[in-house]
């Protein structure tokens, strides 16, 4: 087909789940309910629900009828073995070990691998990845390039691992107390941007050198491969599935939520091609998630994630996927909104710091903006700044990253075009009017991954949007007011 034709939904649409608007006096009534946490807002309240890509994509029918043909069996399942099937073929790993998410796969890899004080360098954090490498003993140092820290950078592997801070880490702890390399494809916290193929071979070749192994994190691999199809010289000519075993061939193993690029609501699993390796993992896994066979889900999911492995590697698929994102970026970028550059795979990052400059960071600016977007429309965004990054483990102190974002995360195979155009008015809408987002203060905070459950009161006593009562934005501002 035409490279220059429009990248339109490789889907037709077999059935619809209706959407709830809401009013914006719901709204303010619904944030303040939370905390001004979008975490803590019912569904029910959210119009456009950007919150993740995670578990949220629509299964295709041949998915739905996979459910039908789930053996629920306690040991051996038929679906364990398709599923065990698709990951030999597409990420090529010999030993395969489901759980129930990615986290899951990250409890059992950091048990096995993470000594007390072991170092564990990464191509920068991952919220949930971190903690349970700490919770193992270990120590996460970023060892990201630089321009991955630096929003306005136009590199197109921002994701890259920097050879020479890895280096740094070899030489300064000697390799027997790094645990191995987390390495991250489409790096989640940059604002989903990929690592080059070159970069995987020469890294994990430094790594090998030394004896130090390298664990993928595989989440969003399929992403990657299509920006290395794109971007990367040598590469056009080879398919998605090629890129994606041309990584993961320089591996040892990987750990995967299956709840993104794979296009089901609930899965992940670990995978090494080590025997000894998978024994402890297979070891593990019964204590925390289930039989090895079935790793906390059932066996209806496990056909669903067999099939859905299949089909993210289809090249109209992630295309479209991909399409969708960089449409909304583009009209953003069009108005003038500060977004983090290039746009990367799965979401859109405003850059909160820029755009709510009126707040010093510990009023929390993406925290504050991602309330006063979900005021404006019902869209319901991420922050990913200060509060997700938490405190420093060792001095109690809050973090604060260079970037301080809000994440608008596009479900895959969702939403339309039209919701895009929505969500790009309101963004534009709020930054119209920023300079009434008020900022906020922690009223509960959490001891681990505080975003989730953390919340806040404005420092003012008017919501989100100081003087409300004036001149209000005017977006979606649909029919009747919800009673609960
Ligand atoms: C979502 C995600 C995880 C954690 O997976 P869950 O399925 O949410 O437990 C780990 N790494 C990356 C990059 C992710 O995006």
């Amino acid at each position: 087909m035409s490279a220059n034709r429009s990248w339109a939904e490789p889907y037709r649409i077999k059935m619809v789940e209706p959407i709830r608007m809401t009013t914006r006096s719901h709204r303010e009534r619904a944030i303040a309910e939370a905390g001004y946490n979008t975490f803590l807002l019912r569904s029910d309240d959210v119009y456009i629900d950007l919150l993740t890509d995670s578990g949220t994509s629509a299964m295709s029918d041949r998915q739905w009828a996979g459910l039908m043909q789930g053996d629920e069996a306690y040991a051996g399942s038929a679906n364990y073995y398709h599923f065990e099937e698709a990951v030999r073929t597409f990420y090529g790993f010999r030993h395969v070990i489901p759980t129930h998410q990615g986290r899951g796969a990250e409890h059992l890899l950091s048990n096995i691998c993470i000594k007390s004080g072991d170092v564990v360098p990464g191509n920068m954090y991952f919220t949930t990845t971190k903690i349970h490498q700490e919770l193992a003993g270990g120590r996460f140092i970023d060892v990201i390039i630089d321009e991955a820290h630096d929003p306005e950078s136009e590199h197109p592997f921002k994701g890259n691992v920097d050879g020479e801070k890895l280096k740094r880490v070899i030489n300064d702890y000697g390799k027997d107390r790094v645990a191995y390399l987390s390495l991250e494809l489409t790096v989640n916290m940059a604002g989903g941007q990929p690592v080059s193929l070159q970069n995987v071979r020469e890294t994990c070749a430094l790594c090998h050198e030394h004896g130090i192994r390298v664990f993928l994190d595989a989440t969003r691999c399929v992403e990657n491969a299509y920006f290395i199809k794109e971007r990367e010289p040598g590469c056009a000519g080879m398919s998605i599935p090629e890129i994606v075993r041309a990584i993961c061939d320089e591996a040892d193993g990987c750990t995967m939520s299956a709840k993104k690029d794979s296009l089901v609501n609930i899965g992940g699993f670990l995978a090494f091609n080590d025997a000894e390796l998978a024994d402890a993992a297979r070891n593990l896994v019964v204590i925390y998630e289930g039989l090895h066979t079935y790793g906390g889900l059932a066996g209806r999911d496990l056909e669903a994630m067999a099939i859905g492995i299949q089909e993210s590697m289809e090249y109209d698929h992630i295309r479209a996927r991909i399409g969708q994102v960089r449409y909304l970026g583009d009209r953003l970028l069009k108005a003038g909104i500060p977004i983090v550059r290039p746009v990367g795979g799965h979401g859109i990052f405003l850059n909160a710091a820029t755009l709510l400059s009126h707040l010093p960071r510990e009023r929390f600016p993406a925290q504050a903006l991602a309330a006063a977007l979900y005021v404006d429309s019902g869209v319901r965004a991420m922050e990913r700044g200060t509060v997700s990054a938490g405190r420093n483990s060792e001095t109690g102190e809050n973090q604060y990253p260079n970037l301080e974002l809000v994440r608008l995360t596009i479900p895959r195979r969702v939403y339309t075009q039209a919701h895009m155009d929505v969500v790009a008015e309101s963004v534009i809408a709020v930054a119209d009017h920023r300079d009434r987002v008020a900022g906020l203060q922690f009223s509960y905070e959490p001891k681990h991954l505080r975003f989730f459950q953390a919340r806040f009161a404005t420092i003012q006593s008017h919501g989100i949007f100081r003087n409300d009562d004036c001149e209000r934005p005017t977006t979606t501002e649909p029919a009747a007011e919800i009673v609960r």
